[in-house]
């Protein structure tokens, strides 16, 4: 399930202008998390050490924010995809018959999705590993501290036609002003709004290629953990958790793990022409 808990306006910022530099839809802007930590690494730009990625998998919770590696005017290409096993620990999600748990089962989608995404080549960090509960904010962290990368969360729903599965971005945002150089955290998503479209649309297509009956295209929501993420950003909900036996939902986990994989391969290229003319390695 979807939730949108329409907290208020937190004093929460992202620094503007101090790390990298992204252009998303001709505006060139650079995002530095207010907790990115003073490492830099050198030559290697836009990836991510195994350390790196192996610290923000790890159980317990996670860190707020990884390395921000690559040097300052590093292009970037999209090389890593964040899994997002949405609920857990206390928060069970979405509960069914028969015991059915949606923090379990979006576990069981992330694991079998980041091999799908290994085998694509791109480098896969998660939100949790296990039966932990990370904060949205903790999440998003985890996300916005990477370079080159976008976000996925991964949820069940409670309601729905079984055997389908729908795409959400975030509804619209208002406009960012980022003149003195900060943006509030609650609108880290609207500069990828756009972004977050086309990657949604995409693997929305590849997920109705496998499952009959599901919308064509990505639909809009009001999504937490979605406006907080500076990163191409996506909700993936499969229906449902109301199924008599949990082997249902099983049997749909490679399906939806090929078409995430094969979203985001179509649309790496589209991330990648995002970047200034000329910069591209
Ligand atoms: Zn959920």
């Amino acid at each position: 399930m979807l939730l949108d808990v329409g907290d208020s306006r937190r004093l929460r910022f992202l620094a503007i202008g101090g790390i990298g530099s992204l252009v998303v839809g001709g505006a060139a802007m650079a995002f530095a998390l207010e907790t990115s930590p003073q490492t830099q690494q050198g030559p290697g730009a836009g990836t991510l050490s195994p350390a790196s990625v192996a610290t923000a998998g790890q159980g317990g919770t996670p860190a707020p924010a990884g390395p921000a590696p690559g040097p300052p005017t590093a292009p970037r290409a999209l090389n890593v995809v964040v899994l997002d096993p949405a609920h857990g620990g206390t928060d069970p999600g979405a509960r069914g018959t028969g015991g059915i748990q949606e923090s379990e089962i979006t576990l069981e989608f992330a694991t079998r999705a980041r091999q799908a995404l290994e085998q694509q080549g791109f480098q896969v960090v998660e939100t949790r590993q296990g039966n932990e509960n990370p904060s949205f904010d903790d999440r998003s962290a985890i996300a916005n501290a990477q370079r080159g990368a976008v976000f996925i969360t991964l949820h069940i729903a409670s309601t729905g036609i079984p055997g389908t599965v729908r795409v959400y971005v975030n509804a619209d945002l208002p406009p960012v002003k980022a003149a003195n150089g900060l943006i509030p955290w609650d609108l880290a998503q609207a500069p990828f709004l756009g972004l977050s479209r086309k990657l949604g649309d995409l693997v929305q297509g590849m997920l109705t290629q496998h499952f009959k009956g599901s919308p064509d295209a990505a639909q809009t929501a009001a999504i937490r953990q979605l406006r907080t993420t500076a990163a191409p950003a996506i909700a993936v909900e499969v229906s449902s958790v109301v199924v008599n036996d949990r082997a249902e939902l099983d049997h749909m986990v490679p399906g939806v793990a090929d078409a995430i994989a094969r979203g985001v391969a179509a649309f790496k290229p589209l991330y990648a022409m995002a970047l200034p003319s000329g910069a591209l390695p």
